[in-house]
């Protein structure tokens, strides 16, 4: 089984909702285990700052399945929730990211892994390292530290709420 860790963004229409969904369809597929789901954060747009606040999560899932047919899930959660894609980091539904995959090095035209933006995005960070206390690889050590140098304050992301509503532990 592979070790994968997903950034799940939103910021149109019911947003927590929309992230309910994306992970209600991934714990469908029969290839996937969730094994655990951060708190939801809210973060202003960052790059083209004319849209709404998003909504993100981070996931960790295990599976069987090749990077290529994980990407092809994670877009078909995307059309699923009707996705449209009109321009480039501009509003959606939901956006599902490949952070990491098995903790490989991963370079296709389709797919690069760990995903080229992560390190620098404080709202893709901050989940990604509430879910991973005990970092065991070195793109999640690296993940770590540069979120230990960044000023999350600055950077906008705040904890917006639990994922699971009735659990108590956030
Ligand atoms: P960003 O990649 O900066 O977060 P985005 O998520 O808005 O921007 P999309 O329009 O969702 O970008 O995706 C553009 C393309 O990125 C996809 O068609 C996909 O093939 C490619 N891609 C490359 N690496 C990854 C990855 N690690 N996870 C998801 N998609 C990826
Ligand atoms: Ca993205
Ligand atoms: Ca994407």
């Amino acid at each position: 089984m592979k070790d994968v860790y997903l950034s799940i963004g939103t910021n149109m229409g019911e947003r927590y909702e929309n992230l309910q969904l994306a992970v209600a369809l991934l714990k469908e597929d029969e290839n996937i285990e969730v094994v655990r789901i951060s708190s939801v954060y809210e973060t202003a747009a960052v790059g083209y700052t004319d849209q709404a606040d998003f909504l993100n999560i981070a996931v960790h899932l295990k599976t069987a399945v090749s990077s290529a047919e994980m990407l092809k899930i994670c877009q078909s959660v995307e059309q699923e929730l009707g996705r449209v894609r009109e321009f480039r980091w501009g509003p959606r539904i939901i956006d599902l990211d490949i952070l990491l995959y098995n903790h490989e090095n991963i370079e296709t035209e389709s797919l690069i892994v760990p995903h080229p933006r992560m390190y620098e995005r404080a709202f893709v960070l901050v989940p990604l390292v509430e879910i991973t206390p005990s970092p065991l690889c070195e793109q999640l050590q690296q993940a770590h530290e540069l979120l230990q140098q960044m000023d999350c304050e600055n950077e906008g992301v705040t904890l917006w709420g639990p994922f699971n509503k009735s659990s108590t532990v956030s």
